[in-house]
């Protein structure tokens, strides 16, 4: 309850730093040129709060995307014992979010929601884009210690899952190991939340400096980012969960979307996949009827792993981003965004925010600017309110189909008592 209202604090700070930041950014804008208080003072202190900041958030980056890896990749459980069903699983859940990125990038061709907002400083930052072998080539570390220190994010996080699917090998000691990382991504999560504290300040200084330089030009591209992030996330579940429901479960969509509304509804508003699990958990299995054996694997790996709406949220900003800051983004690079947002996706945590965190990963293993976070953070919440949505409905659909392909029939099963 106190966490929840925390976060619809912070959430109302962070919308009146952004409106703040636009109304003295438009208002300041024209007289920065002729005043040297503005130019020689006010903007470059709002650039320096902006940039700590962004600094403070790559901080996170390392230790939080590896600790909280580990512990995910761990969680899976006993991989031999759980055999068909994991690898089931988690091959439902990667194909789903790579085409929700997918559908996250037509998207962001289409709508090209940052496209004429110009924003100077960053072209010609993006790294060259290699060719897809190089690309899965690389992502495999000859010194683990050497990424880490690098940052080279792709590398540590096949890293990360490795040794976390390697502890679970290792039986009683190497539990000790998780154990210790599972403390490690507490920690991180609670810097995490500190630093979040500080976005309305970053957001406002950041959005400030922008709309002095860009005027009210800069508000269309907002909605378009919301629209394409809202519609991506209608066609997803529209398409790709409703797909799978008929072809696997013999129900119609209709029936499936009314049994998990509760879990989808409480999504939305608590933006958080781990805090809806419990009502995810009891929707799968009194309204659709699933077995406890399979949901109770399922849906927790998955509000852990799977984050559908996360990855399509990534596809579109990583675009918004590139076009705002005119860095073109050609086939190939765009290519590395699907590996990139679904490793990404896997380790964001579910919990408010954790997405916009990850997606300074995909910014900066495509080579695109990390400044680009300033812009997407001042309406990250109401992406937020979407995706996590996307995300929980996601962990219902494959674990539905799970369970009709283990020979379960999914008919109401509603234990709840009277
Ligand atoms: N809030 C999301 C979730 O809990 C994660 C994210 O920020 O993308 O699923």
């Amino acid at each position: 309850m106190a966490s929840k209202k925390k976060g619809m604090s912070l959430l109302w700070k962070i919308s009146v730093g952004f409106v703040l930041g636009i109304l003295l950014g438009v208002i300041m804008g024209p007289m920065v040129p002729n005043s040297p208080f503005l130019s020689g003072w006010i903007v470059p202190l709002l650039n320096a709060i902006g940039n700590i900041f962004l600094t403070l958030l790559k901080m996170l980056i390392v230790p939080l995307v590896f600790s909280s890896i580990v512990v995910g990749a761990a969680s899976i459980g006993d991989p031999k014992a759980l055999g068909r069903i994991g690898a089931k699983t988690i091959a439902l859940y990667l194909v789903t979010t790579a085409v929700a990125i997918a559908i996250g990038l037509a998207l962001g061709n289409l709508m090209q929601p940052g496209v004429g907002m110009n924003i100077a400083g960053a072209v010609g930052e993006a790294k060259p884009s290699q060719p897809l072998v190089d690309v899965l080539l690389g992502i495999f570390p000859s010194n683990p210690i050497d990424s880490l220190v690098k940052g080279n994010m792709l590398q540590i996080i096949v890293f990360a899952l490795f040794f976390g699917v390697a502890a679970l090998f290792a039986g009683e000691k190497g539990r000790r190991a998780v154990a210790a990382f599972e403390s490690i991504a507490e920690v991180m999560y609670s810097m995490t939340h500190i630093i979040m504290g500080l976005a309305p300040y970053g957001v406002f200084a950041l959005i400030a400096v922008t709309a002095s330089k860009y005027g009210l030009s800069i508000l269309a591209p907002f909605a378009k980012v919301i629209a394409a992030v809202y519609i991506g996330c209608a066609l997803h579940a529209g398409l790709v969960y409703s797909g799978l429901v008929t072809a696997f479960c013999k129900r119609s969509p209709l029936w499936y979307f009314k049994g998990v509304q509760e879990a989808s509804i409480t999504a939305f508003v608590t933006r958080s996949s781990s805090g809806t699990l419990p009502i995810t958990i009891a929707n799968v299995r009194d309204n659709l009827g699933v077995s406890e054996g399979i949901s109770s694997f399922v849906l927790p790996l998955g509000a852990t792993i799977n984050m559908d709406g996360t990855a399509l949220y990534q596809g579109v900003c990583a675009l918004f981003v590139a076009q705002a800051f005119g860095v073109p983004l050609d086939f190939g690079a765009q290519m590395s965004i699907i590996v990139t947002a679904t490793l990404a996706s896997i380790g964001t945590a579910g919990v408010p925010g954790a997405g916009l965190i990850m997606l300074t990963l995909v910014l900066t293993s495509t080579g695109l600017p990390i400044e680009g976070i300033g812009l997407v953070a001042g309406i990250d919440a109401v992406l937020d309110a979407a995706r996590t949505c996307v995300n929980v409905t996601g962990d219902t659909a494959v674990c539905a189909v799970v369970a009709a392909t283990e020979g379960e029939t999914l008919t109401p099963n509603d234990r709840r008592p009277a």
